[in-house]
């Protein structure tokens, strides 16, 4: 049984309070690093939600309605330095319910704290305009709240994405409502429990765990949720956008990638490698942005591959408080899905595989990490989010074919370019359709600072950075006529 930081799991937290779900049903929460049952965790369904979708407009109405803006930022600073404090329980938390490494655990915790202080310090900062216009006006804008959020967050990067929109929701003034995956809720409730001891007024943020299907589908369908904020699959994106356009509301949908590297033949190779395989293999693939596709132009295609076929044979995978470089799997769902794929792979090169690190329980989640070349472009394995430790390489003669493959799937994330051409990096960042474009490095999961949102299947709107508080706030134009 694991309690983080005190609080029993298998309750939700609405009005600032922890409190029993309604039906009383619960959920077992698995450990992937070896399919043991680490606790229960509450099955919330569409009564909890109600209920917490009420306490957030009643902190609209109160406290938390009035608080200034410096205020606000205040107690966004207060929770950062509550999360940073409580480093350690976090990331055992997130190792153990997730199954991320210890130390890519702690990144996120420490994201969660900057995300925290970035908002803080922002939450002030959002100005609106005056607008010169007749004889005898002053016309202005103000950025206001859009009342009550609804956060649906999914199990790869617990903290990290909750830090990128509850943060930015609350440094608005909004109220949240949050539903995190039914397989990693620790440290959502722990990180309601930081944000009630750091004097968040009750119902400002309220955290409902349970099913998509229940407590998922009831938040996102809520007509007393104004704007739906939500990460994770393609599918059940499309259901939340039907939802919101049931409801009219803004809604702001990451669902992932197929996001390339392009490596050009004057790349510095040495500074490329570390980003080639770890944006591959980060938290085991599981990440929206991971780099899943690798284009290597002719000239230095035999050499990227020999060389990251070498990183990939010291890659081993094992539990996460082991802290290799490879987890496992969230779940054995997820393993059988990443199985799958590799077994599509089958007629395919694989010209580099780590290992499952001796010792590594028989019910862990793992897979051994994969590398793919000589991969055609329309192949499942180079055109679907996996999801999983694999990558695939695929070779390239010039900069229109490096476009057409890069831009070659219906995703639009992240990309990067590798070149020392200078000219070649500014055609490149404008060439690749992506929300993010990196040159000579790679950025996935970090950039707090940085705008991260994508196009096509990848979604829209705009989350991370200033720019999230444009998507978490409605602006009302004010025209005064006053002779
Ligand atoms: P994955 O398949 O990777 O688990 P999902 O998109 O299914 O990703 O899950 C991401 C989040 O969406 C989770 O919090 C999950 O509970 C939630 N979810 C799943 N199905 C629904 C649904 N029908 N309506 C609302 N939320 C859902």
């Amino acid at each position: 049984m694991v309690t983080p930081l005190g609080i029993e799991p298998s309750q939700c937290f609405v009005a600032g309070a922890w409190v029993a779900p309604r039906a009383g049903e619960t959920l077992d929460l698995i450990n992937p690093s070896d399919g043991s049952t680490l606790c229960a965790i509450a099955r919330g369904q569409a009564g909890d939600i109600d209920a917490a979708v009420e306490a957030a407009q009643s902190a609209l109405n109160g406290d938390w309605g009035k608080a200034t803006a410096a205020e606000r930022g205040r107690v966004l600073a207060r929770i950062g330095a509550l999360v940073l404090e409580n480093t350690d329980e976090l990331a055992r938390l997130e190792a153990m319910d997730v199954g991320k490494p210890l130390t890519q655990a702690r990144a996120d915790v420490l994201a969660l704290a900057r995300y925290m202080e970035f908002y803080a310090g922002a939450a002030d900062k959002l100005h609106g305009q005056t607008i010169p216009y007749l004889d005898g006006y002053t016309v202005y804008t103000l950025r206001e709240p859009h009342g009550v959020t609804g956060h649906i967050i999914p199990w790869n990067y617990p903290m990290q994405i909750i830090g990128r929109s509850v943060g930015a929701a609350l440094a608005v003034g909004n109220a949240c409502v949050l539903k995190p995956a039914e397989e990693a809720c620790l440290t959502a409730l722990a990180f309601a429990e930081l944000a009630r001891r750091a004097g968040l007024p009750a119902g400002a943020l309220n955290v409902v765990p349970g099913l998509g299907a229940e407590a998922g589908a009831a938040l996102s369908a809520h007509p007393g949720v104004n704007h739906m904020s939500f990460t994770g699959s393609v599918g059940v994106g499309k259901l939340i956008q039907a939802s919101a356009a049931e409801n009219i509301v803004p809604v702001t949908l990451e669902l992932g990638g197929k996001s390339p590297q392009v490596v050009f033949d004057d790349a510095d190779l040495e500074a490329a490698l570390p980003f080639l395989v770890n944006a591959g293999i980060q938290n085991a693939g599981q990440t929206c942005s991971a780099s899943s596709r690798i284009l290597v132009q002719r000239g230095l295609y035999d050499q990227v591959i020999e060389a990251m076929a070498a990183r990939y044979s010291q890659l081993r995978a094992g539990p996460a408080l082991d802290d290799l470089e490879v987890g496992p799997l969230v779940s054995m769902r997820q393993k059988a899905i990443v199985e799958s794929f590799l077994a599509k792979g089958a007629d395919l090169l694989i010209a580099g595989q780590g290992r499952v690190n001796d010792g590594a329980p028989e019910g862990g989640a793992y897979v051994r990490p994969t590398l793919f070349a000589d991969v055609p472009p329309d192949h499942t394995l180079a055109q679907d989010e996996i999801f999983g430790p694999v990558q695939v390489i695929m070779p390239f003669d010039d900069e229109d074919e490096a476009v057409a493959i890069a831009n070659g799937t219906e995703f639009g994330l992240v990309a990067s370019c590798w070149t020392r051409d200078g000219a070649r990096q500014m055609r490149m960042a404008k060439r690749l359709r992506a929300g993010q474009v990196f040159l000579n490095n790679y950025g996935a999961g970090g950039g707090v600072e940085l705008p991260f949102g994508g196009t096509g299947l990848s979604g829209h709107g705009r989350e991370k950075g200033f720019e999230a508080l444009y998507g978490f706030s409605v602006l009302k134009t004010v025209a005064a006529l006053h002779g």
